[in-house]
């Protein structure tokens, strides 16, 4: 398994460290900041041995630059984006071995949000960045409809258990948003209640595994029946498939932000 520890950065980031149980070495992904990392490496006494970029946002890239003048490690990130500072481009399919620290991560390329956004997986973890949030999803900046339903579709796929750090503390308001689409689901409400409890004790809801996802997430529910009725009752219109139920819902949650 892995050791993951969390950096709030800003206003509601999250950059992430895993290593290996017991191991000082960490990686660092998507350090949008260096100081609140460089504070916890300290803390800690953890030594940092690659970043991972998911995209090319400067709340994702800002502290690279801090970081990797202290430490010369790699940077991996998307081939397709420009990024300053990046060390070793990766592209779907790729494996990003990290031997210094017993890692090795699947690079999934996930556009939408960006058009060049990757997401790392392995070791049980996902880490997606800004293109699945818990409870919710990226905005489409860069990517269509289509693009990002066919990344969540890949996202939904992998095992149940994967649990999903996404780089942003968005839970709350994305569930509150489900609700706003299925009023009547059990298990949206549940979560809503559970993480009103951990952020009133200033608890990450980050992460969650993908399986309370697939039951909670709206844009993970293109398929089912009480998603794509009230899309279709808030399109006015009857829809094809799923990327045009994610595209509704979509739109839905934007019109409402
Ligand atoms: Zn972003
Ligand atoms: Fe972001």
């Amino acid at each position: 398994m892995l050791d993951v520890r969390c950096v709030p950065a800003f206003d509601d980031n999250y950059i992430w460290l895993p290593g290996l149980p017991g191991s000082r070495r960490v990686a660092i992904v998507d350090p949008g900041d260096a100081a609140p990392v460089l504070e916890r490496l300290a803390r800690d006494g953890l030594e940092p041995a690659a970043i991972l970029i998911t995209h090319h946002h400067g709340d994702h890239t800002g502290g690279i630059g801090d970081l990797t003048e202290r430490y010369d490690i790699p940077v991996y990130g998307p081939a397709r984006e420009r990024i300053a500072g990046l060390t070793h481009p990766v592209s779907d399919g790729d494996t990003v071995t990290l031997d210094e620290l017993g890692l090795e991560f699947t690079v999934l390329e996930t556009p939408g949000h960006t058009r060049g956004h990757v997401c790392y997986f392995g070791h049980g973890a996902l880490f997606c960045g800004d293109t699945l949030f818990t409870a919710g999803c990226g905005r489409l900046f860069e990517g269509t409809p289509q693009q990002m339903h066919a990344s969540l579709s890949r996202i939904a796929a992998l095992p149940e258990a994967t649990l999903l750090y996404c780089a942003h503390e968005y839970t709350a308001a994305n569930l509150r948003f489900a609700l706003v689409v299925e009023p009547d689901n059990a298990d949206i409400q549940l979560r809503r209640d559970e993480v009103a409890r951990r952020r009133a004790r200033h608890e990450p809801t980050v992460p969650a595994p993908l399986l309370q996802e697939l039951k909670t997430n709206p844009f993970l529910r293109s398929a089912d029946p009480a998603v794509i009725q009230a899309a279709e009752r808030f399109a006015g219109h009857p829809l094809a498939d799923g990327a045009a139920v994610f595209a509704v819902v979509r739109g839905w949650k934007d019109s409402l932000d």
